[in-house]
């Protein structure tokens, strides 16, 4: 392992932290938030002994739209709050699109809620809809904070909708999003005050008030107190900055008892260099080796306006790094043999991996494809590693249209990897890369449990 101190490149021994955190499987979660819902439904079973009538049906249909609605923006919170057993056991990027398919789920929900709300109470007080929406919104100040909170959400819905997002800048979108705290916020009483299977009902409006109450402390905890606190624990700072490739820079960050965070190769943090430019956005950028007790090591390509500038750190200036986060490590191996599959700039967690996974001769290999020899990172880290590992790396060049000749088909794998069904499958690369290679590994064969993949894109 390569340990850097005071900018210097030195042996170091190998690390195997333990995680301070164990990992939670994402089945446990899916049982927990479907348990959850079930007894949200219960909620309004046991406070409901008939219904007759379509005003009395639309305003059922209300309540449990509503019910669920309240659960489910919690749950969407609560994903969000890296907490380390979820971020290590699921994984940021499978948390992420829970996140974004659930919030689609979400704002059709408070939407479907407000409209059956409305139309069952016209329907009962046989008036018009519009008459009723005057009503409540007027004479129930809950509700009218209420539905400035459901007009949020279905703003921070429209700009997360693939095509707006695609023209927001990357800030803009997640800044966006913070309005969904002040959404929760506003709604929050009107659930107690117009919600009638809360207001009678103590023991339930305790647990509701208890779960908004625990999510709230875990999001102030871990994305706002515990980065204070590893940034003056760990007192990071750029130890030294060079070019790795084209347009691709490394950093060498250092600090003290680093051993504390226990990352293990293949995580990533959120990185946050404090300078005039950049000191208010974090970028998640993987460890491209194996973290030491005194420093870490991150490589960057020049993908976009905050990457671009990363070149012209200079040593000595502070970082804050949020995590360690993600699943892609050593842990999610089931099989004794491993390849690692990268391209391009998806080569640097697979670095750390091939460097620390253990195995024997034979047992890790890796296929690293690039469009040309000179676009190629790591080099020669990544011989001398194989040769320690009695292998080679296998690299496959080419540019990305190759049609039927394309290196990365599920019969050039098998001829290159005869024993590929066998083996676990670590894969990082640009996204279509990563699709296309899935494709290809379960066509030959590769059971979809021994295929891990990093995406770089959230
Ligand atoms: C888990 C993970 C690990 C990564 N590891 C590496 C790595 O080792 N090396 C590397 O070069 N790149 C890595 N990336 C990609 C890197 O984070 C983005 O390329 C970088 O943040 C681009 O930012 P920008 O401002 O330069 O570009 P922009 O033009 O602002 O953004 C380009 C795209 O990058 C993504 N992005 C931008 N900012 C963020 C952010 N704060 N959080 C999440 N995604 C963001 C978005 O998808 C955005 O559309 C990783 C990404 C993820 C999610």
């Amino acid at each position: 392992m390569t340990d850097v101190v005071d900018g210097a490149l030195i042996n170091a021994t190998l690390q195997h932290p333990s995680p301070k955190a164990h990992p939670i499987r994402p089945a446990a979660i899916l049982w927990i938030i479907w348990t959850g819902a079930a007894a949200v439904l219960s909620l309004w079973w046991i406070d409901t002994p008939s219904v007759s009538g379509l005003g009395e049906w639309l305003t059922g249909a209300g309540r449990i739209t509503g019910l669920f609605a309240g659960y489910a923006i919690v749950i969407l919170v609560a994903l969000m709050a890296r907490i380390p057993a979820l971020e290590r056991g699921i994984g940021a990027d499978r948390l992420a699109r829970w996140h974004a398919m659930g919030g689609r789920y979400t704002v059709s929900l408070v939407v479907a809620h407000g409209l059956l709300i409305i139309w069952g109470y016209a329907v009962t007080a046989n008036t018009d809809v519009v008459t009723q929406t005057s009503v409540l919104i007027l004479s129930y100040p809950d509700v009218l904070a209420a539905t400035v909170a459901g007009l949020l959400l279905l703003g921070v819905g429209i700009v997360s909708a693939r095509a707006a997002r695609a023209k927001l800048r990357y800030e803009t979108w997640y800044y966006l999003h913070f309005y969904t705290y002040l959404a929760v916020a506003l709604a929050f009483s009107h659930q107690f005050s117009t919600g009638s299977d809360f207001i009678d009902n103590l023991p339930a409006r305790v647990l509701w008030s208890c779960l908004y109450i625990v999510v709230g402390v875990l999001i102030l905890w871990y994305r706002f107190i515990v980065p204070i606190r590893q940034a003056f624990r760990h007192r990071l700072r750029v130890a030294q900055v060079y070019r790795e490739g084209p347009d691709v820079i490394s950093i060498v960050v250092v600090g003290r008892h680093l051993e504390e965070l226990s990352a293990e190769s293949g995580q990533f943090f959120r990185w946050r260099f404090i300078t005039k430019n950049s000191w208010w956005t974090a970028n998640p950028f993987s460890l491209s080796a194996p973290a030491g007790p005194s420093a870490m090591r991150i490589t960057v390509k020049d993908l976009g306006e905050h990457s671009r500038q990363l070149k012209y750190l200079r040593p000595g200036t502070s970082v804050v790094a949020e995590g360690p986060y993600g699943a892609f490590t050593g842990r999610a191996r089931t099989r004794r043999k491993v390849l690692l599959l990268g391209a391009g700039v998806g080569i640097t967690p697979l670095r750390a991996l091939f460097e620390t996974l253990p195995g024997g001769p034979g047992e890790i290999d890796m296929i690293y494809r690039a469009s040309q020899p000179s676009d190629i990172l790591f080099g020669a880290e990544l011989d001398s590693i194989a040769d320690a590992r009695g292998t080679k790396v296998n690299y496959l060049f080419g540019s990305r249209r190759q049609g039927r000749a394309d290196p990365l088909s599920a019969e050039h794998l098998t001829a290159l990897i005869p024993d590929l069904a066998e083996r676990d499958i670590y894969l990082c690369g640009p996204p279509g890369m990563t699709e296309s290679t899935i494709k290809a590994l379960r066509r030959a064969r590769v059971p979809r449990r021994q295929i891990h993949h990093e995406s770089f894109e959230f």
